[in-house]
C-alpha cells in the first residue's frame, strides 16, 4: 500500500499493519491488548520511559508529544494514529492528519478541550446542557445572572477528575474563585440537583455507522469515579434510550470518527442534560472487556483501522471498581499489597492492574470488574469484593 493511498483510504488496514497511540495511559495500555489480539501492532508516544502502554505496545517511542522528530517517526511507522490523551495539542493530531489518517479528527479533539466549545456543541446537536456562562475576566465575573447561583465554576480548558472546579455560593465567591483558578478563562455552571450521573460510550465509523455500548451509572468520590454499574440501574428505560439518542445526535453533527464517551446528569425532576464528553475511552466503560461482546478499546481500534462496526451486545451483568493508589497505604500511611488473593477467589471477578511502579494517593492504578448473570447479582459481588479490599462500593 502507498501512502498516498493509505491516507485517503486506510480502511479494512490489513492486521501486522501498525497502528499509533498519543499517550501512554493506562488507555494506552488497553488499547495495545485490544489491537494485538486482532493481530495489529502498536506504537505508542509517550515522554515516561516506564508508561502503562509503552510497557505493552510493541513500539515506546519515549519522546515529548510535540518532538517533531519522534512525530515523524510515528507517522512513517502507522497507517492510522489516535490519542488516548485528551489534552494532546490539536495542532499535533492536525500535524499527523498531513501523514496519516487520524481519528478523532483534530477539529473534534478541540471542541472536546473546550468545556465552552463543547456546550456550544451540545446546543448544535440539539442536545440540553447545565445553565452556564462563559467567563473571559473580572468583569464578565461583576455582571453574571443571578440565576446561575449557586453555581459551580470550571476552567475551560485543561479540568479533570474534578481539578480546576470550585463551588460558588454569591458573586464574592464567584469573584475569588476565578482569581483562585489563575483569571483564565472559565464556564460558570447552575448547581444541579443530580439524581443520578449516567455515560455513553460508542464509536462512530468514517461511514458513519455507530456502535453504542450500554448506559451505565456512575458514582465519584471526590471528583473521580468510583463505581460504574451496567446496566445503569435505577433509571428508567426511556431515559437510557434518549441518552443514547443524545450521543448519536452528538457525535453525529460533528462528523466523529473514533471512540466518544458522553456524561449526562440526570436532575431529580427527570431531565437529561449533556456534561462532558470525551474523545476516546472512557474509565466508566471498562466494565465492557469482561462483560460485551466488544470492549471500548476493540471499537476503537475497530474505527481506526476501518473494520466493521457491530451492534453490542451485553452478555453479562457488571459493576467496576476504581482501584486508586489509596488503596496501597494503610491506616497508618505504611505501603502495602491489597489483598488480591480474596477478591480473585471469586468467580466474576476480573482483576485490570495498570502495571504503574509507583502507588499514590488519588492515582488510577488498576479497576476490578465483577461479572454476573444478574444485576443483583453483580451488586452483591460487588459489595463483597469492595469489603474484602477496603473500598467502597455504591453498587
Ligand atoms: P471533570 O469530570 O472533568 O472533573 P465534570 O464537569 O464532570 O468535570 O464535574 C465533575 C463532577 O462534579 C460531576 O461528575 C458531578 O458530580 C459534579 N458536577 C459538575 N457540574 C455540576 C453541576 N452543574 N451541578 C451539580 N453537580 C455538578
Ligand atoms: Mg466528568
Amino acid at each position: 500500500m502507498n501512502d498516498a493511498h493509505a491516507i485517503r483510504n486506510p480502511a479494512g488496514l490489513p492486521p501486522g499493519s501498525w497502528l499509533g497511540m498519543l499517550g501512554g495511559g493506562q488507555l494506552g495500555r488497553m488499547a495495545a491488548h485490544a489491537a494485538q489480539q486482532l493481530g495489529y501492532r502498536m506504537a505508542v508516544l509517550d515522554p515516561d520511559l516506564n508508561s502503562p502502554a509503552g510497557a505493552a505496545a510493541d513500539e515506546h517511542l519515549c519522546a515529548p508529544y510535540e518532538e517533531p522528530r519522534a512525530l515523524q517517526q510515528l507517522a512513517q511507522l502507522c497507517a492510522a494514529v489516535s490519542t488516548e490523551f485528551e489534552n494532546v495539542p490539536a495542532r499535533v493530531m492536525e500535524k499527523l492528519a498531513a501523514e496519516r489518517f487520524v481519528a478523532p479528527s483534530a477539529a473534534a479533539l478541540a471542541v472536546c478541550q473546550d468545556r465552552a466549545a463543547e456546550k456550544a456543541h451540545f446546543a448544535r446537536s440539539g442536545v440540553p446542557c447545565a445553565p452556564h456562562a462563559v467567563l473571559s475576566t473580572a468583569a464578565d465575573c461583576a455582571g453574571v445572572s443571578e440565576a446561575l447561583l449557586p453555581g459551580i465554576l470550571k476552567t475551560a480548558t485543561l479540568g479533570y477528575d474534578g481539578k480546576g472546579q470550585r463551588r460558588v455560593a454569591s458573586r464574592e465567591q464567584l469573584q475569588a474563585a476565578f482569581a483562585e483558578l489563575g483569571g483564565v478563562r472559565c464556564v460558570l455552571e447552575q448547581l444541579l440537583p443530580l439524581a443520578a450521573e449516567i455515560s455513553v460510550v460508542l464509536a462512530r465509523g468514517r461511514d458513519g455507522a455507530i456502535s453504542l455500548l450500554p448506559v451505565q451509572r456512575n458514582w465519584h468520590e471526590d471528583g473521580i469515579l468510583a463505581t460504574t454499574v451496567a446496566p445503569a440501574a435505577g433509571v428508567s428505560v426511556a431515559l437510557c434510550r434518549q441518552a443514547q439518542a443524545h450521543a448519536r445526535a452528538i457525535a453525529a453533527a460533528f462528523d466523529y470518527v473514533g471512540v466518544l464517551c458522553i456524561e449526562f446528569f440526570v436532575l431529580e425532576d427527570g431531565r437529561l442534560l449533556a456534561n462532558e464528553m470525551a474523545p476516546r475511552p472512557h474509565n466508566s466503560a471498562h466494565h465492557s472487556i469482561d462483560s460485551c461482546s466488544a470492549s471500548q478499546f476493540e471499537l476503537q481500534v475497530r474505527a481506526l483501522a476501518g473494520l466493521p462496526l457491530p451492534e453490542v451486545r451485553q452478555h453479562s451483568a457488571a459493576v467496576m471498581l476504581n482501584l486508586l493508589g489509596d488503596l496501597w497505604f494503610d491506616a497508618e500511611d505504611r505501603q502495602r499489597e491489597p489483598d488480591w488473593a480474596a477478591v480473585l477467589a471469586f468467580s466474576g471477578a476480573h482483576l485490570h492492574l495498570y502495571g504503574k511502579a509507583e502507588p499514590r494517593r488519588a492515582r488510577k492504578m488498576g479497576h476490578l470488574t465483577l461479572t454476573a448473570a444478574t444485576p443483583e447479582a453483580a451488586a452483591a459481588l460487588a459489595r463483597q469484593a469492595a469489603r474484602a479490599l477496603g473500598l467502597p462500593c455504591h453498587a
